[in-house]
């Protein structure tokens, strides 16, 4: 039955309440296995936590009230910590359920489990809660690897789609090197979602703005969502190209976040590095990068207040009140 609130790991929240929200963030990711890396350094809990209260009451600090996690199920996603969190800073956090692509997620379970069943948890988990945990997931994450869609990411992502019509909360797409975008509009408005029901996450990973202005044309929302991630493509680009999708009356379809991690469990693959070590490589990786540095640059090309207010308040607002019953 679809809902008429939005689902947050503390409670419920209307589209109205979210104010400034970043879509695309991370506490915690690992791979999975992640636990078995004897070598990796030790995940303390306490640690982490202090870490992610003192970002996220810096977040605040930039007037952001809503912080999306789309962690997916097999990617070290732990609700609980979500929800201490939340408690701990005041900030509103939204969870998911949905699993990652398969070349970095799955599990044997999940790839032989039938559609139905996979949907069926999906709904169990935005209805009834994660686990024994009583929190609630609120959006749904999907994924695909690059440039062909599997048939276990086709299962998974039609799971997605009917989980999302029934329940009506919005899909969150991971797509890799901003391939098969299209597939995924295809699969979610074949199961009767409307596109604008999904934003299609990553499709800041090609400078391709013809790709871009594709995605949002048939109305789906368009994610660049790796601010700072500068080995995928330089922010230059991304802002050049939300420029050009403003000038074509696209801005309601843009979404912005950085994909940041506040915690790796385990190593970062496939560098099996110290997380310390990426973090250095990429100074700019960090979930205050687009308020201290990235909205400057959106003002001084001509970009409103108020458009600015629009994609980081309006269009995230919309994209929750899509599926909800009013
Ligand atoms: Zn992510």
């Amino acid at each position: 039955m679809a809902l008429n609130t939005i689902q947050t790991t503390t409670g419920t929240a209307t589209p109205a309440e979210l104010g400034r929200t970043l879509v695309h963030e991370h506490v915690l990711v690992g791979y999975p296995g992640w636990e078995l890396d004897a070598r990796a350094p030790k995940f303390k809990r306490d640690e982490a936590m202090a870490r992610a209260v003192d970002q996220m009451q810096e977040l605040q600090g930039h007037g952001v009230g809503t912080f999306l996690d789309p962690c997916p199920m097999d990617l070290g996603r732990d609700p609980v910590f979500l929800a201490e969190l939340s408690q701990r800073s005041g900030m509103r956090i939204i969870c998911a359920t949905g699993m990652y692509f398969e070349a970095e997620g799955n599990t044997y379970t999940f790839r032989n489990l039938p559609v139905e069943e996979v949907t069926a948890i999906f709904v169990q988990e935005i209805e009834q809660g994660i686990g024994d945990t009583g929190i609630k997931a609120g959006v749904i994450k999907m994924a695909t690897g690059a440039n062909q869609v599997s048939e276990y990411e086709r299962k998974m992502v039609t799971a997605a789609a009917r989980a999302a019509k029934i329940t009506g909360v919005p899909l969150i797409s991971h797509t890799q090197d901003a391939t098969c975008g299209h597939d995924q509009i295809d699969i979610v408005t074949g199961e009767g979602v409307p596109a604008g029901q999904l934003l299609v996450g990553h499709s800041d990973g090609t400078p391709d703005f013809e790709y871009q202005k594709s995605l949002a044309d048939r109305g789906s929302y368009v994610g660049f969502d790796r601010f700072g991630i500068s080995m995928f493509q330089p922010d230059e680009v991304r802002v050049n190209n939300i420029m050009k999708l403003r000038d074509a009356g696209h801005l309601e379809r843009v979404m912005i976040s950085h994909d940041s991690i506040v915690c790796w469990l385990g190593r970062p693959v496939p560098y099996a590095m110290q997380f310390e070590k990426l973090l250095e490589m990429l100074p700019d990786w960090r979930s205050t990068h687009i308020f201290r540095k990235i909205l400057p640059q959106l003002r001084e090309r001509g970009m409103s207040e108020q458009e600015i207010e629009t994609i980081l308040i309006d269009n995230p607002r919309r994209w929750f009140s899509t599926g909800l019953v009013a």
